[in-house]
């Protein structure tokens, strides 16, 4: 219950740097599909949201603008991503009436296609005072590419790249590799839901509600979003159950998580009866873990890790089993290898990217003899969706498979155990 109390006072943490820095970005893709969701904005309620926020006191300005605001400023930024059409012909009337810019955040390789913006549409918006991002080259979701593709995939089209300019990752999907690409072509990158405090290319991107008629002005001061309940929930549903059961070594994960991490994750997953809920959160080098493990086996500790530069991040933590520490070493934008002590285990681990797309993962406890080796490829399935289904094969003991959905940055996975029948779930969000 103590554990309980600490993840729920963390995500309220998480908040915070939204809540200090004053700025609310909103984030929109159609405009006039009806209803105020994020995906089809009209255009009486995006004249709503403005007039409601300027009575709030919020002055409107673009995402590279935010930056140049003091943290007890009251701003917002209207963000339009994917670049459709409808942003020019519905919004842009709209908010130039309001005298207000916008900052739209194309895909280039749809520039110029049946119901994408133009470059001549894309001109006057810059000519109107509108901020012109990129949304990367083809919304490939970026955490699922090697080096040479990240560079392909953030490079700004010839003649669009404006000083100054931001980045919005697809799907909000973002790791230190990708944040390393970003930081070398943009002035700021916009992430997900809570972003990291004073991170410029990590910047926090909240969802927009179909409530947010009566939601936003009380969202707006607190910088939450719809994620922060759903998270609650899953913290909640992670640290339920009694920890009579007998205390077992942790999975085998790398506490020193760094390369591989965006700004936070938490996931939870069912196999066997037992639940195995995980938390991390990053504020700049520093990364806090929890793990849970409820049901046939108990496990509850926390971690601390600190990349100290380079390819080298450091942990150390407590639980249950223990004090544990861990190492990471990152290797060149194709992943990191980790290694990590407790009393009764030392595990060597390693998750690396050979290939676009492929992801492999193997550790291994030379205490415990216990292992795992696991391969998962992101199918040529909707590339422009950033192939959203995975097909995953590994070994533990016995063989498994699996196959994961993404929507969004949300992930949800089943496995099954191939000589018996067995089934496992995992549902994941990052920002
Ligand atoms: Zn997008």
């Amino acid at each position: 219950m103590r554990l309980l109390a600490l993840l729920l006072a963390l995500v309220c943490v998480c908040c915070l740097p939204r809540a200090e820095a004053g700025h609310l970005p909103l984030v929109y893709h159609q405009v006039g599909g009806g209803g105020g969701v994020t995906l089809g904005l009209d255009v009486a309620t995006l004249r709503r949201r403005v007039e409601t926020l300027r009575a709030a006191g919020y002055l409107f300005v673009t995402s590279s603008e935010a930056l140049r605001f003091p943290a007890s400023a009251r701003t917002a930024s209207l963000r339009f991503d994917d670049g459709f059409e409808s942003v020019y012909t519905l919004a842009f009337p709209v908010l130039r009436d309001l005298g207000v810019a916008g900052t739209v955040y194309p895909i280039w390789e749809r520039v110029g296609q049946p119901g994408y913006l133009t470059a001549a549409q894309l001109e006057e918006l810059r000519g109107a005072g509108w901020e012109v991002g990129s949304h990367t080259r083809t919304h490939a979701a970026l955490v699922d590419l090697t080096p040479p593709s990240l560079t392909r995939e953030l490079a700004w089209p010839a003649g669009a790249a404006p000083a100054g300019g931001c980045l919005a990752y697809p799907f909000y999907l973002q790791d230190a590799r990708v944040r390393r690409h970003a930081r070398a072509g943009y002035a700021c990158a916009v992430a997900g839901t809570f972003g990291v405090s004073g991170e410029a290319h990590a910047l926090p991107g909240p969802l927009a509600s179909p409530w947010d008629d009566w939601l936003l002005p009380w969202r707006a001061p607190l910088g939450a979003d719809l994620r922060v309940p759903a998270l609650l929930a899953g913290a909640g549903l992670g640290a339920l159950g009694s920890q009579d059961a007998p205390v077992a070594v942790p999975p085998l994960w790398n506490p020193a998580a760094h390369e591989l991490l965006g700004s936070g994750a938490f996931s939870l997953s069912w196999e066997g009866g037992v639940r195995d809920t995980r938390f991390l959160w990053r504020q700049g080098g520093w990364v806090l873990g929890l793990n849970l493990l409820r049901g046939g086996a108990s496990y509850s500790g926390g971690t601390l890790a600190y990349h100290v530069g380079g390819p080298l991040t450091v942990a150390g933590g407590y639980g249950s089993a223990g004090p544990l520490g861990a190492v990471a070493l990152a290797l060149g934008g194709y992943g990191e290898v980790w290694a990590r002590a407790l009393p009764g285990s030392l595990t060597l681990g390693a998750e690396v990217l050979p290939l676009d797309y492929l992801r492999v993962r193997a550790e291994y406890d030379v205490v415990t003899r216990l292992g795992r080796a696991e391969g998962s490829y992101a199918l040529p399935l909707r590339p422009g969706e950033g192939r959203p289904l995975r097909a995953t094969l590994g070994y533990d003991g016995t063989p498994y498979a699996g196959v994961a959905l993404r929507v969004g940055a949300h992930t949800a996975a089943l496995t099954t155990r191939l000589d018996r029948p067995a089934f496992g779930v995992r549902v994941q969000a990052v920002w």
